[in-house]
């Protein structure tokens, strides 16, 4: 069997070409005859590597100059804590809780100050995102945080909360470099690269320069400030060095495919043809509401959980691999990333089409 489609929400899906390209340099990169996981990260091969994909990211993102961008390890996971211990000056911080991470990185911050819950759509298992516009925001909060796209739950913050003049903190994970985004509106953009960027092991904070300060709460490690990051250029200690090469060829790839806006067109046009499908279905139906759809990871069910593993053994034997949805909230989930290609998901909703007319009673 050869390369089969992979709808896993991460580690995710790459561009073949990426993969093919990594391949082709593996044994002897550009004339270094090593492989760039062998090389220091202080030479100038790997200089010249992680510069280009600084400035490949700041040109996808159009991110102003007063951004610093940093490529970090501890995941996603390990923002939950660094967003505190970094910007909680006043010790207080508003959370919208639209799903696990989102609850996950409140209940980090409550270790490290007054983590306010100041909306949640838990009361609808995380089906929709809550209105945003008028928020009880804490006048002393330090700032505002989201996670923009709920990769399990499978909802997008389609307008930015109002934070009433507070600083946005956004987990984008899984909608990185998949739309334009104004990096203005937010003071820090953050995500692990695993579920649309890149290799598991690099998360990119992009974070405006006001907030890297050495006033940080006592006991932060060296390791955890921005500030020890920033002023490194990300080659504090040594880097997550291959992920941030293959980061690199992905913001080449994404360049090439026409930007961001085109990533959006496409990454449209492909959700389109699963929404539609759903959406007149009698075996399957989407689990989020309308206006909140994530345009990168779209749970489903048929409402009988038999019927449900039947289909994601069968789809598996098909080559449709990784759609069983997250264990905590079962039916399946089609992960659609930049780099899931529309025929893809074209043949995804053709199977579904053929398990619908096999199985309908
Ligand atoms: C996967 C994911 C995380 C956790 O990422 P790790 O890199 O495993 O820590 C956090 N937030 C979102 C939105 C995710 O999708």
């Amino acid at each position: 069997m050869g390369r089969v489609y992979n709808f896993s929400a991460g580690p995710a899906v790459l561009p073949e070409e990426v993969l093919k390209e990594a391949a082709e340099e593996m044994l002897d990169y550009k004339g270094s005859g090593m492989s760039v996981m062998e090389m220091s990260h202080r030479s100038k091969e790997f200089a010249a590597i992680i510069e280009e994909a600084e400035q490949d990211i700041r040109d996808l993102m159009q991110i102003p100059d007063n951004y610093k961008v940093l490529f970090l390890q501890g995941g996603a996971s390990q923002q939950f804590a660094m967003i505190p211990m970094n910007l909680m000056k006043n010790g207080v911080a508003d959370y919208i809780i639209t799903g696990q991470w989102a609850k996950k990185a409140y209940q980090e911050a409550q270790k490290f100050g007054k983590a306010n819950a100041v909306a949640s759509s838990a009361d609808k298992t995380f089906s929709y995102i809550p209105d945003c516009s008028d928020l009880p925001i804490d006048e002393d909060a330090d700032y505002v945080y989201i996670c923009e796209n709920n990769t399990i739950y499978g909802t997008k913050f389609k307008t930015l909360p109002n934070t009433k003049g507070k600083t946005l903190v956004a987990d984008v994970s899984s909608c990185f470099l998949s739309e334009p985004v104004d990096v203005t509106k937010y003071g820090v953009i953050y995500g692990g690269v695993q579920k649309n960027v890149g290799p598991a092991g690099v998360v990119i904070v992009i974070i405006r320069e006001d907030l890297i300060t050495e006033d940080v709460l006592p006991g932060t490690p060296t390791m955890l400030q921005y500030k020890t990051h920033a002023d490194a250029k990300s080659l504090y200690n040594t880097p997550p060095a291959y992920g941030i090469y293959i980061c690199g060829k992905v913001f080449k790839w994404i360049k090439k495919q026409g930007g961001l806006a085109a990533m959006k067109e496409r990454n449209e046009k492909k959700a389109k043809i699963l929404y539609d499908f759903l959406d007149q279905s009698k075996l399957f139906k989407g689990t989020v509401v309308k206006e909140d759809r994530s345009l990168m990871n779209v749970p489903f069910v048929t409402g009988d959980e038999e019927l449900d593993a039947k289909f994601v053994a069968e789809a598996k034997k098909a080559g449709f691999v990784n759609l069983k949805g997250h264990r905590t909230v079962g039916g399946m989930r089609a992960s659609i990333y930049n780099a899931m290609p529309i025929e893809g998901v074209e043949k995804l909703v053709a199977f579904m089409k053929q398990f619908e007319a096999e199985n309908l009673k």
